[in-house]
């Protein structure tokens, strides 16, 4: 069904992995070569601070196969794989993390399935071996937070672990916006899509690049670009704050006229006023959040950008 020069794409965002970076090339060039595919891997250097660079560099003059695309700067993991989803040239183009927690072994399954005809292989991380009681947690109460909240439906343990057929890959090109989440925006592009399950092994070498801080704007990016919840949560927050204080003015009022009792409603006012305060705090918080967000998008920054290119393919790709 496939031609011996159909070419697969190999996506690697990577960020100071220095003491990855060898070992996942081989590893990935062993699976590769089994069968019958020309293959590009392409490392997005993330604006690393260590020996990264020069070892995409090494690696991309001694084999022709690899290429280098160094940002200028950190943009981050969601962008990088951007980048390279720009720059592949592949009739498909798998998407992977350098350090070894998503195993090059299971490169001939996507594949396949790939072949059987799906359009969308994603990888589903059913366990990560060491991963800590607090960070499997968060990341299952996000996955059902969102689900809950947002109309596109994110699988959980969902990776950035995928094949996606080039047709996927130039309908994913036109996405604009700066704020990603990927596998929300995989998952609303819809074709035929297929799952496959993984257990993550521990990372190589080195340490987890996400801290609780980019966790966290992370999930906010994944929220507020597929749900309008928050907004509606504080206006029927508003509705019902409307409603009791109708009852509680009613109160006030037949306390007023039909009994005897004097002022003594301090304690009421002030509760009332801290609610109704915090709340009202909270609706322009979540306002808020989602005008820095039109204002982050309005001003069509670029994405990117490069500080060197390394490897044969210079051409871009992007439109
Ligand atoms: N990464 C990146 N930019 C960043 C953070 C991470 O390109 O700002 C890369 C990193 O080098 C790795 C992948 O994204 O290849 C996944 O990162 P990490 O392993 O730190 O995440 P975890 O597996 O802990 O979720
Ligand atoms: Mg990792």
């Amino acid at each position: 069904m496939f031609a011996n020069n159909c070419l697969i794409s190999i996506v690697v965002p990577v960020y100071n992995e220095q003491d990855n970076i060898d070992m996942f090339y081989q590893e990935v060039v062993k699976y590769m070569e089994q069968l019958a595919y020309c293959f590009e891997l392409i490392f997005v250097d993330d604006g690393s601070s260590d020996a990264t660079p020069f070892i995409v560099e090494r690696l991309a003059v001694a084999d022709k196969r690899v290429r280098g695309l160094i940002m200028a700067r950190n943009f981050g993991h969601q962008i990088a794989l951007t980048c390279g989803l720009y720059h592949a040239k592949g009739n498909a183009v798998i998407t992977m993390d350098g350090d070894m927690q998503h195993p090059p072994e299971m490169l001939p399954l996507l594949i396949s399935k790939w072949e059987e005809g799906f359009q969308v292989v994603q990888t589903v991380r059913i366990n990560t071996e060491g991963a800590s009681w607090f960070k499997s947690f968060t990341s299952n109460m996000f996955y059902k937070l969102m689900n809950a909240m947002s109309n596109v439906q994110v699988t959980e343990g969902g990776s950035d672990f995928r094949l996606l057929d080039k047709q996927v890959v130039a309908s994913f090109r036109r996405f604009r916006e700066r704020a990603r989440f990927i596998r929300g925006m995989i998952s609303a592009i819809g074709y035929r899509q297929t799952k496959i399950e993984f257990v993550a092994p521990r990372r190589f070498a080195g340490k987890s690049k996400f801290s609780l801080k980019k966790m966290l704007h992370f999930a906010l990016d994944g929220i507020t670009a597929y749900s309008k919840t928050p907004l509606r949560f504080a206006f029927y927050i508003g509705i019902i704050m409307g409603f009791s204080s109708i009852v509680l003015t009613l109160h006030v009022l037949y306390i007023k006229l039909f009994t005897v009792e004097a002022v003594p409603g301090w304690a009421t006012i002030t509760a009332s006023i801290l609610l109704l305060g915090g709340l009202q705090l909270a609706g322009i918080g979540i306002i808020g959040e989602y005008i820095g967000r039109i204002f982050e998008e309005v001003k069509q920054r670029p994405l990117y950008w490069l500080r060197a290119e390394f490897g044969q393919h210079k051409e871009r790709n992007k439109e």
